[in-house]
């Protein structure tokens, strides 16, 4: 039966072969001849452009497009790898779409987003989002030197890493008013995103309608899937 795939937060890595190995073999044995995949976001950990080509990194983007072969594969920046550009997305031959969008599901309008947007009560990272994703703070920081962005990155993570504990506990919840005005713009009664790492499927009312806000895992200790299909969605999980 034909069916899309959604996922989002793998946070790939080098350093977490287990991650990369699970996502790996997703992407042989499950991504491949569904109606589409929809990464929603963090696919990466860091992304610190698209001329950091690792081998890791070429790794992931061959697996990519090899399933890219048989099935469309779309792809929207996270909070982690918002600088990803269209070089890395045409060796993945992904299509990058806008921080919002709306899909056809098996005939459901739906919206689809990282969901990082949502977490408005954060004003300290809403400040940054703002600035990251604006046109000039992203053309700054990709002009330096890219000897510079790793040392920079090695040095974020470090000091990521001191917080580590905190880290995840620290991603703060949807702003249930900022997913409700922003399922009524797009008019529509379900919305897909990632971002929180809370899956779960959230079943309320909104303007006297029934309506659905469908919220995908991370894979820090498994796989994590939204399978959808003509009559069903379901949250699934593959094991390392
Ligand atoms: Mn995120």
């Amino acid at each position: 039966m034909s069916k899309t795939l959604f996922i989002s937060d793998l946070h790939l890595s080098a350093e977490r072969s287990d991650i990369a190995q699970c996502f790996f073999n997703f992407m042989e044995h499950e991504a491949p001849g569904c109606d589409a995949l929809y990464i929603l976001g963090d696919l990466f950990e860091v992304w610190i452009g698209d001329d950091h080509n690792t081998p890791f990194s070429q790794q992931v983007a061959q697996a990519i497009a090899k399933v890219a072969n048989s099935t469309d594969v779309f792809f929207i920046h996270g909070n982690r790898d918002f600088a990803i550009r269209q070089g890395f997305a045409k060796r993945c031959n992904m299509k990058l779409l806008p921080e919002q969008f709306v899909i056809d599901l098996y005939g459901r309008k739906t919206l689809i987003s990282h969901g990082d947007e949502l977490c408005t009560k954060d004003i300290e990272y809403m400040k940054f989002r703002k600035k990251a994703r604006g046109w000039w703070w992203p053309k700054l920081m990709l002009a330096i030197p890219l000897r510079l962005r790793i040392k920079m990155a090695h040095k974020g993570r470090k000091i990521s890493k001191k917080n580590q504990l905190t880290l995840s506990e620290e991603i703060m919840d949807v702003t249930q008013s900022e997913v409700e005005s922003a399922m009524l713009h797009f008019d529509v009664k379900l919305f897909i995103h990632g971002h929180t790492h809370r899956p779960n499927i959230h079943n309320f009312t909104l303007n006297y309608q029934a309506v659905q806000r469908i919220v995908l895992g991370d894979w820090y200790s498994q796989g994590s899937i939204l399978i959808a299909n003509a009559d069903s969605l379901s949250l699934e999980t593959r094991r390392f």
